[in-house]
């Protein structure tokens, strides 16, 4: 007799199909976290020249794919160029950007400028040399989109960046501050925005993975990570791992601020607080001048 046939269970589709699916899947979140983002920041509107700033990293890959995405069925037209700068680190594969970028017919430009060189003679050996690099990065970038007219500066920051830098203005500079979606530039001229805001940087990394973009790391300088940065970091991790979801929280917290609800008199009026007279309050110097006298006829009776 023949043995009974086991119930089927579902064909596994091959591993191809499955990446490709899981990468559908991924594209169709990031696209709604982005296309959510530009929404409420009002990040693109139309006729925006948008320079998208690639490093040849997965968030800035993620976040030209997404964009492009999007872009073929916006509400408002606007333009992309990928812009890539060449710091000339020491093994940087040149090739690598314009020909993924070509590959995928994107308007793109290489700027190239020697970085590197300055910041390894600049900064001390031993210390990390991200700091001086990213800003002489951010200098030659927004010269380079004055230059050419670009309206906004896209920059591939995800959520879990904007939280970490929220924990390292907290306990090293004391300020709840942190990394806006979107921001205007010190000197006023260029519009930045950070369509990754609300993006997972693990979603971002399993789309890189799945879409296969040749990754350029950031590290051929031989830098070391910051170690403050490191710490949040650490601590980001291990969060997740005990408390799954707890990133998130805070990453919604930092968009529900309520400023009556902290201590900022800048931020909330708390002098008219219940406030009953017309008068005006004393201030600080009559509270502490009052102290002063009290110490010293204090001092004085001892
Ligand atoms: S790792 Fe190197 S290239 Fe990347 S930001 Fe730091 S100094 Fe610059």
């Amino acid at each position: 007799m023949n043995a009974p046939l086991l119930p089927l269970s579902e064909p596994l589709p091959p591993p191809s199909r499955r990446a490709a699916h899981e990468a559908g899947k991924l594209a169709k979140r990031l696209r709604h976290q982005v296309g959510r983002a530009i929404a409420d920041f009002g990040m693109i509107e139309d006729g925006d020249k948008v320079m998208v700033c690639l490093s040849g990293g997965k968030d800035s890959y993620t976040m030209l794919d997404i964009l492009l995405q999007l872009q073929r069925k916006a509400p408002v037209s606007f333009s992309i160029t990928a812009v890539n700068l060449d710091q000339k680190q020491p093994g940087f594969p040149e090739h690598v950007l314009p020909e993924y970028l070509s590959s995928i017919g994107v308007d793109h430009h290489i700027l190239e400028q020697d970085t590197y060189s300055v910041v390894t003679r600049v900064v001390p050996e031993g210390k990390t040399m991200c700091s001086l690099c990213s800003r002489m990065r951010r200098g030659a970038l927004y010269t380079y989109a004055e230059e050419q007219g670009f309206t906004k500066i896209a920059l591939g920051h995800h959520r879990d960046d904007l939280v970490a830098t929220f924990f390292l203005n907290l306990f090293f500079h004391s300020k709840i501050s942190g990394m806006p979606p979107k921001l205007l530039s010190d000197d006023g001229k260029h519009v930045v925005i950070r369509p990754l805001a609300y993006a997972r940087e693990e979603d971002i990394a399993a789309y890189a993975d799945a879409k296969g973009f040749p990754i350029i790391p950031c590290n051929l300088c031989g830098s070391q990570e910051n170690l403050q940065r490191k710490q949040v970091k650490k601590m980001m991790d291990a969060w997740e791992r005990e408390t799954p979801g707890r990133i998130e929280q805070i990453a919604r917290a930092l968009g529900d601020i309520r400023p009556s609800q902290l201590s900022d008199p800048k931020l909330f009026d708390f002098l008219s607080l219940g406030k009953r007279g017309d008068d005006a309050l004393p201030d600080a110097h009559a509270w502490l001048g009052g102290e002063a006298r009290e110490t010293g006829m204090g001092d004085r009776e001892s």
